[in-house]
């Protein structure tokens, strides 16, 4: 489903990703772990083009990222069909980017009705069922300021999932909540799991990687230093930085 290969990107001279190889199969959740500044975020972010990338291709689905293909050499997309891509590519982010002046079922109808012109009945009856689905069908009128954290990124998942994408990519998604909400949206993205979600997640939940991942990834300093199973990456790591990390959070 998302196959990356041989990627490289620079911030001006600064070198972020070196060489990054990963693929990800049709219903597999991958974890990303790293340490602060090793270029989880900046991953993410060239998986839908919000960053450009120096080497190297990015496939969602068979279809490569930003660029058309001929004849050996890359040309950039158009606007237009970079946002069709994007359409097929969810993400949630650390906060939660709801609309404020918008209800919480208002805020999941908004890319069916707006980017992908379906009527509002048909818009309504998904997004419920996706309020239902993250535990949220009581709290549908409800604006953002009125919900707590938790429940605001369990929108924030129903609203990604509202565009049916690809595939989901995740940064951080409880790293902004109290301790007490993380559970709630932890269990959210178990249950998207189960349902064969793809699912890309930049997270310091060790035990969720361990319970739902397929596969873990170790990223340090921009590079991939370690990728497996989650027993083999989080119970006998091979590298001496994922061995380090590893004993801080666990
Ligand atoms: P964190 O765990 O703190 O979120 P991360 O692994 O997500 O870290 P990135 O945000 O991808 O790391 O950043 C990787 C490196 O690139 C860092 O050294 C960061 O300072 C640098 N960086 C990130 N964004 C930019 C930018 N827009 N311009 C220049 N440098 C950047
Ligand atoms: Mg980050």
């Amino acid at each position: 489903c998302v196959d990356i290969r041989s990627v490289h990107k620079f911030y001006g001279d600064f070198q972020v990703l070196f060489d990054v190889n990963l693929e990800i199969a049709k219903g597999e959740v991958c974890v990303v772990l790293g340490p602060s500044g090793s270029g989880k975020s900046t991953l993410l972010r060239c998986i839908n083009h919000l960053e450009t990338i120096a080497a190297g291709r990015i496939y969602v689905n068979g279809d490569l990222i930003g660029y058309s293909e001929r004849n050996g050499k890359l040309y950039c997309l158009a606007e237009e069909a970079i946002a069709a891509q994007r359409r097929n590519i969810g993400m949630v982010f650390q906060r939660f980017n709801l609309f404020g002046h918008m209800t919480a079922i208002q805020n999941v109808m908004a890319g069916p009705v707006l980017v992908k012109g379906h009527s509002r009945r048909c818009a309504e009856l998904l997004a419920m069922s996706l309020l239902e689905r993250v535990g949220l069908a009581d709290r549908a009128r409800q604006y953002p300021s009125q919900l707590s954290g938790g429940q605001q990124q369990r929108v924030a998942i129903a609203r990604a999932m509202a565009m049916q994408p690809d595939v989901l990519l995740f940064d951080e998604p409880t790293s902004a909540l109290d301790p007490e909400l993380v559970g709630e949206v932890l269990e959210t993205m178990k249950d998207l799991a189960r349902t064969g979600m793809t699912m890309i997640v930049v997270t310091h939940e060790v035990g969720f990687a361990r319970e739902v991942a397929d596969r873990v990834v170790f990223m340090d300093q921009g590079r991939i230093v370690e990728k497996g199973a989650p027993e083999s990456v989080l119970d006998n790591p091979r590298n001496p930085r994922t061995q380090a990390f590893l004993s801080k959070v666990l």
